[in-house]
């Protein structure tokens, strides 16, 4: 249907980019991203007429626009265009173009394929760079030699492209990353940019790989001088999936993310000053700050009060109850003690269960005042609770 409407405007349109890609792969890919041979935000505006839909947004200095159907599709429109950069990784100039041109401003061959759209010729495959053949023999290559001068961000596409298809990187890409980097091209990127690149890494499956990658490239000094990820972080990684199925055997319901575990092993070996500014100048979310911190300010502390002997599960519980899953899943990923792992089992499945069946409100409906005085005592009655200095008749 979508063809149809580029028929009926006498436009030539594609589907071009990851969605491609992943489809010849066989990997599912939900994101559309649409080419126009022409003027795409007129093309967004027939479109949800005639389908019905609306335009989420539009950017008219760049030629595109998000399109949400009513049927639920979310489509990526853009006009087909070429990009300068007028000094290296500087911000792009854009003109109109062909497809072609549009292709060859792309970052791999692999992801400069298209498909097009109008009828008579759907489902045409479009490959002027080979992108077809790099994708059989699983290669991440660039377009051309000035690709990472363009555009630095490039380099930690390639290490998240090539991990995550377990794909090589070409050997003339190879040394054109090896010639950017030496050249200190990452300088150039906004810290926006790189902390976007980051973040993209750390939701990837095979964050753990990219990052030895990043590591290996000494790429990390780009985000905080003092970051590493040698084999100790990554070992660290691959337990993360440990913890989460040991979670999942508890039968905790919250959901832990890895990419937070993966930045608070990142963030370990940072004092907590420069975790702090770290996070904040990348703009990583406010929680996650504060949970890589926790990282700094209070693991030691709570280890070693899980490893008190004779410890009452009413310090555990008031300890415990201010942490987050994450924080909770961090403990248990880092200590080699399984008593502290069997206190986290116990507040998780037991502890933060228990509550009173007397309330306040039940002491005022008694015909009592309320004050200050019932929640102590309620408090003191929970505390033996959880001690198991109480059973039901008390
Ligand atoms: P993912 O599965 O990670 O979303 P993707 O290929 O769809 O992969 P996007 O970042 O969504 O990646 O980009 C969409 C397309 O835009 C890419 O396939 C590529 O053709 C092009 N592209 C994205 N970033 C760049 C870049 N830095 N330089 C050149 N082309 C790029």
């Amino acid at each position: 249907e979508v063809g149809k409407v580029a028929d009926d405007s006498g436009l030539n349109l594609y589907i071009v980019g990851g969605f491609v890609r992943d489809l010849i792969l066989g990997v599912e890919n939900l994101d559309i991203d649409l080419v126009v041979e022409g003027d795409g935000i007129e093309f967004a505006q027939k479109l949800v007429t005639e389908l019905d839909g609306e335009i989420k947004e539009s950017h008219q200095d760049f030629g595109t626009a998000i399109v949400n159907l009513n049927n639920g599709l979310k489509l990526d429109i853009a006009s087909s265009r070429i990009e300068y950069y007028e000094y290296p990784a500087a911000p792009p100039q854009v003109e109109a173009a062909s497809l072609k041109e549009d292709l060859f401003r792309r970052d791999f061959t692999t992801n400069a394929l298209a498909i097009q759209l109008n009828s008579k010729k759907f489902g045409k495959l479009i490959d002027y760079f080979g992108g077809q053949e790099d994708l059989d023999s699983g290669l991440i290559r660039v377009l051309h030699n000035f690709s990472f001068i363009d555009d630095p961000s490039r380099i930690l596409r390639a290490l998240k492209f090539s991990n995550r298809y377990d794909f090589e990187i070409e050997s003339l890409t190879r040394e054109l990353i090896e010639h950017a980097i030496d050249q200190d091209v990452i300088k150039g990127l906004t810290t926006g940019r790189l902390g976007n690149e980051l973040a993209l890494i750390l939701m990837e499956k095979v964050a753990p790989e990219i990052l030895l990658d990043l590591n290996r490239f000494n790429l990390l000094k780009y985000f905080h001088p003092d970051l590493t990820w040698t084999e100790k972080e990554y070992n660290l990684a691959l337990k993360v999936t440990n913890i989460k199925e040991w979670l999942e055997g508890l039968g905790i319901e919250e959901e832990v993310d890895n990419c937070y575990l993966y930045l608070m092993i990142l963030v370990r070996s940072l004092d907590k000053d420069d975790i702090r500014d770290f996070l904040l100048k990348f703009k990583f979310p406010n929680d996650l700050v504060s949970k890589a911190i926790f990282v700094k300010e209070e693991v030691k502390e709570i280890l070693n009060l899980l490893l008190q002997s004779r410890l009452q599960s009413t310090i555990v519980y008031h300890k415990l109850n201010d942490l987050s899953i994450e924080e909770m899943a961090y403990l248990a990923l880092i200590t080699d003690q399984p008593e502290v792992k069997e206190w986290i089992k116990d507040y998780l499945v037991k502890l933060r269960r228990i509550e009173l069946e007397v309330t306040g409100k039940d002491i005022i409906e008694l015909g009592h005042d309320p004050g200050p005085c019932f929640r102590r005592v309620l408090s003191k009655v929970k505390d033996k609770k959880l001690n198991g200095e109480l059973d039901s008749y008390d």
